[in-house]
């Protein structure tokens, strides 16, 4: 080997180690982003979705990415409950912290004021028990503690959960005591009295007085998909897809960065779409890059999508929906896999001839995430997602600072490869 050769050897292998470290010091830095305060949990309050989809707009502009219309963002609207301003609870002098001690029920309506408790739990089932004994109490002005444990035993589980969830006593509030970790989620509608959800071990061993202060708001949200593509010399596509979307803001102290769901999704989209407007070869298939909106409000943005798309679906190739990418320390899920057994092989293969080590497991096609609606419309989609039981899910703590990033390059190489061999 001559001294030239091996200066190029080194020169070309520092290039791909600099390119290959660089896409996931790219993937870092757009999760950090994402998930700061600056986004507010890219929700409906401060109009945190909307912030997101502008950064994300720029960034694809940088990228070159071509869009359909006159700009990459495809509008549409949702009703949402919303929690902008005031999230305070207190039990007997107890100050409970939002998000971590309790969050409020989604659909939660307003509620301030100090109330009586009233508990209900397993030690009111007495053998005599009826359900005219709880009926028959007076919950007026007064705020309900539901504590399910135990009722499972005597049949009347469910009864007494609908009766309280439902609050057809017409209590001031309600409060459901949970095991674990509480996780918050969206509501496109609210309910006329407050509604909470406390966990066990925060709550005080005395219970007789709660101070609640809870503003929800129920708004008309404005929001955006997001599509750019790059053409190929045919008009039939691969889509690379991700919900940029999280929960947003529950009262002014309280937001949910949502770092792994889906910032981390979001950003290889984003490092997929800068790799793909790089290449000097123009594809033979097009790529389409889509973030949506409204998924934790339930896939209403890749619902809206496929109800109105912006070139035919039939001219989908396939689909690769990407939701929680940073962790992979349990494997990776490819959901609908099973369904496609030729292309979970050539993943699979991918993954054994490059060394991969992914513990990939094919999957059931899920209802889970935005996939799901292009699935129904009979368009070829497969769905990846990092599993990690570990990693809080819908929580405060799904920081940027939690990721461990633990497959992201293998991942990002994997499916990278997967669509160079369907490209090629
Ligand atoms: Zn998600």
């Amino acid at each position: 080997m001559n001294k030239h050769f091996l200066y190029f050897v080194i020169i070309g292998l520092t290039i791909s180690i600099c390119a290959v470290s660089q896409d996931l010091d790219y993937a870092k830095q757009q999760v950090k982003t994402l998930s700061s305060p600056k986004f507010h949990g890219r929700g409906y309050v401060k109009n945190g979705d909307g912030k997101a989809a502008a950064y994300l707009a720029n960034e694809f502009k940088t990228f070159k990415l071509a869009s359909f219309g006159s700009n990459y963002l495809q509008p549409y609207s949702f009703v949402v409950n919303t929690f902008p301003s005031a999230m305070e609870v207190s039990i007997d002098g107890k100050k409970l912290v939002p998000g971590i001690d309790f969050i409020a029920n989604p659909a939660s309506g307003n509620c301030s004021g100090t109330f009586d408790i009233v508990k209900i739990d397993s030690t009111l089932f007495t053998p005599s028990f009826t359900i005219q004994n709880i009926l028959q109490r007076n919950y007026n002005n007064k705020f309900v503690i539901l504590d399910t444990l135990g009722l499972g035993t005597n049949g009347y589980r469910k009864e007494v959960r609908d009766l309280f969830l439902y609050n057809f006593v017409k209590a001031a509030g309600i409060m459901l005591v949970r095991n674990g970790s509480l996780t918050f989620s969206v509501r496109m509608f609210n309910y006329d009295f407050g509604s909470l959800v406390v966990k066990r071990s925060s709550l005080p061993t005395t219970c007789s007085k709660i101070t609640v202060n809870i503003k929800s708001e129920l708004v008309e949200h404005k929001t955006n998909n997001l599509i750019g593509f790059v053409e190929g010399q045919v008009d039939t596509f691969i889509v690379f897809c991700a919900h940029y979307d999280h929960l947003g803001r529950m009262g002014k102290k309280t937001y949910y960065p949502g770092a792994s769901d889906n910032a981390s999704g979001t950003a290889m989209v984003m490092d997929f779409a800068r790799k793909l407007t790089s290449e000097t070869i123009k594809p033979r298939y097009s790529y389409a890059f889509m973030l949506f909106s409204g998924e934790e409000a339930g896939l209403l943005g890749s619902k809206y999508y496929v109800d109105n798309p912006l070139f035919p679906l039939t001219k989908i190739k396939i689909l690769l929906n990407l939701d929680m990418m940073a962790s992979g320390i349990s494997g990776v899920n490819v959901f609908n896999g099973s369904n496609l057994p030729t292309e979970f092989a050539k993943l699979d293969s991918i993954n054994k001839v490059d060394n991969l080590n992914l513990n990939l497991k094919a999957k059931a096609p899920s209802r889970s995430s935005d996939h799901y609606p292009f699935y129904e419309k009979k368009v070829k989609v497969l769905f990846f997602n990092t599993d990690d039981k570990s990693l809080g899910y819908h929580v405060p703590t799904d920081t940027f600072e939690a990721l461990p990033f633990t497959v992201y390059e293998n991942l990002y190489k994997l499916i990278f490869k997967y669509v160079e061999i369907t490209n090629y």
